[in-house]
């Protein structure tokens, strides 16, 4: 303890923080910091952002150092900045392209529940077990690598579009390739049409997997000519969709199935530089009771080494330990490798980037900026909303609105489609990334986070999991029960004419407790009990309660000057515009009227 007051730990913080962010770049309890807190009369819980002084305060308690993050962290600040743009589908902007080398496809399997996809995971997995490996342990670490004919392909193994479309609303685009799974006797259902719109909002090429076609009841035909009617046409009907007819339970076509997404990724070209220091993506994390915080991690780029200092999110450590899919040590894990890590003091979420930094000081910076984004939530895609659009059209910026319809009954789910595709599109693109009969859900809304369309419901609840992910990510959900009106505003985002929508907010009250004329104008003497009162500001006499005036405050002046604001306490002479019936004992309530904040 003796060394640490002789040389304190110094700290960067931000200007803000949570306290649990504080906590973690202490790297002390949470329950300290809050202790700390209380001691000098700050209640405050986990998640509130307490201010860089108060934070230095218990950060000293504790005997840290502590700077502001500018004065030190800028240099990082920049070129990280630069380096990973939030939602961007690349992460790293400085890749070297005479390194570039071929890296391994990452496809991630969805479809419709009892599809099978569970099943075709594990027979790619089994079909493709080197004899070396055959009998060995292998485990689910979330995901894993197969070699077929000398080349690897990563599979993510939690299936279902869920996963696949929570990662993409965090900014984390893994997939390159999409198996869609359609089981041959059951044909497209409604989670394969969800499934279609994730995979195609992600702009990720899709490889049809035909299964069960070992059932007697399998229908190859209704299940071809079902997908061409949503928008997938496989390359036997003149598309460019492969399919390829599997068993999932005989092992039929698997060897196919891998080989089609070699080729839809060799197409891709799929490349990344394995000499540069690693970043990538946690697929999944969770702490282990014996190992500590254990974290899935795919690299995208570069190669990821034992002894490597990483930050995963707002967490950062020296990768400890690595262990495969195979559930093997390994020291190093090139480009689509997945591995698990051990070694970070905390489970990173998942989606969060991880990458290797320099040292301690480059790490707390992109820790602070990591907690930072998160707290203002623009780790995720940036929102859209109508309100925004309109905006962006105005400015001439906006080139598609994206849209997720819900509505309830199939008949009006067609007209309101046949009467979008009319409202006409000449400065934005009108895009319905997704539609569907039924209320809407989470899934919806993920969907549109990630990709950043407005939901638009028509005579349709939203369910209660669907709301919380509308209000921490901020998705317009418009509600509508006139097909008109819904039309109506869809034309007016795009052509710039939306009107946003406004709310009033009150900025404070003054009593009337003198009056004074001048010619024809009555001053009113007042005395601002609440809030203040401001110039040119919308104001209201309320008289008994009840108001006799809507208008403005024409003049404010304290003593004889004129001034812009008045606050609670002090005294001022107010004159209404266009009002001289004022009385003493009235109040005058100052509000504004703006565009409703999102
Ligand atoms: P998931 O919900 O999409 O992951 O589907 P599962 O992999 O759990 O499979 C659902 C059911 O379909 C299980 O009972 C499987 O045994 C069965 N199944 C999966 N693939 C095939 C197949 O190719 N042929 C047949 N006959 N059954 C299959």
């Amino acid at each position: 303890m003796a060394v640490a007051e002789a040389q304190p730990n110094v700290v960067v913080l931000p200007k803000t923080m949570a306290v649990g962010d504080l906590a973690r770049a202490l790297e002390v309890s949470v329950v300290d910091v809050i202790r700390g807190l209380v001691n000098m009369g700050v209640m405050a819980s986990i998640n509130q952002t307490i201010d860089f002084e108060t934070a230095s305060l218990v950060a000293n308690e504790l005997g840290f150092e502590t700077k502001p993050e500018e004065e030190v962290a800028a240099p990082v600040e920049e070129e990280i900045e630069t380096d990973i743009a939030p939602g961007k589908e690349i992460l790293w902007t400085d890749e070297d392209s005479s390194k570039l080398k071929q890296r391994p496809p990452v496809v991630t399997v969805l479809g419709h529940v009892d599809h099978g996809k569970t099943s075709l995971l594990d027979a790619i997995r089994l079909t493709n077990v080197t004899a070396r490996e055959a009998g060995g342990i292998t485990q689910h670490i979330g995901a894993y690598q197969i070699e077929h004919n000398g080349r690897k392909v990563t599979f993510l193994d939690t299936p279902g579009h869920e996963a696949f479309t929570a990662m993409r609303a965090r900014g984390a685009q893994v997939t390159d390739v999409a198996v869609l799974v359609v089981a041959a006797d059951d044909g497209v259902q409604p989670q394969t049409v969800e499934a279609i719109s994730h995979v195609r909002a992600a702009g990720v090429p899709i490889v049809v997997a035909l299964n069960k076609i070992d059932r007697p009841d399998a229908n190859a035909d209704q299940v071809k000519a079902q997908l061409a009617e949503h928008g997938v046409t496989i390359e036997e009907y003149g598309g460019d969709t492969p399919l390829v007819p599997v068993s999932a339970k005989t092992k039929q076509g698997i060897e196919d199935l891998v080989e089609v997404v070699m080729l839809v990724a060799d197409v891709a070209d799929l490349k990344a530089d394995p000499d540069r220091p690693a970043i990538g993506r946690v697929i999944e994390a969770h702490l282990d009771k014996g190992r500590g915080p254990v974290a899935t991690v795919l690299v995208q780029t570069g190669t990821l080494e034992r002894g490597d200092l990483v930050v995963a999110g707002t967490t950062f450590g020296k990768v400890r330990a690595m262990v495969d899919d195979k559930a093997k040590n390994v020291g190093r894990a090139e480009p689509s490798r997945p591995v698990e890590i051990l070694g970070l003091p905390e489970v990173p979420e998942a989606g969060d980037v991880i990458r290797v930094v320099a040292d301690e000081k480059a790490a707390r910076a992109l820790v602070a900026r990591n907690a930072r984004e998160r707290a203002a939530g623009t780790a995720a895609a940036p929102p859209a909303t109508l309100d925004e659009m309109f905006a962006q059209v105005k400015e001439g910026k906006a080139k598609e609105l994206k849209i997720v319809l819900k509505v309830d009954v199939q008949g009006s789910l067609e007209a309101i489609k046949s009467a979008l595709a009319k409202v006409p599109q000449n400065e934005v693109a009108l895009s319905v990334i997704h539609d569907a009969v039924g209320d809407i859900t989470e899934s919806d809304l993920t969907l549109a986070a990630a990709s950043g369309a407005v939901v638009i419901g028509f005579n349709t609840k939203m369910e209660a999991p669907a709301r919380r992910v509308a209000d921490s990510t901020k998705v317009d959900v418009r509600q509508y029960k006139v097909i008109y009106e819904l039309l109506e505003d869809v034309q007016k985002a795009l052509t710039g004419m939306l009107e946003p929508e406004m709310v009033e907010s009150t900025l404070g009250h003054a009593e009337v407790r003198q009056i004074f004329t001048a010619g024809k104008t009555t001053i009113a003497g007042c005395m601002v009990v609440d809030g203040l009162v401001r110039r040119g500001a919308q104001a209201r006499l309320i008289r008994a309660g009840a108001p006799v005036y809507d208008g403005k405050i024409a003049t404010l002046r304290r003593i004889k000057d004129d001034v812009r604001e008045v606050n609670a306490g002090l005294e001022c002479g107010i004159v209404l515009e266009d009002h001289n019936d004022v009385q003493v004992g009235d109040v005058i309530e100052c509000y504004v009227v703006q565009p409703k904040p999102r």
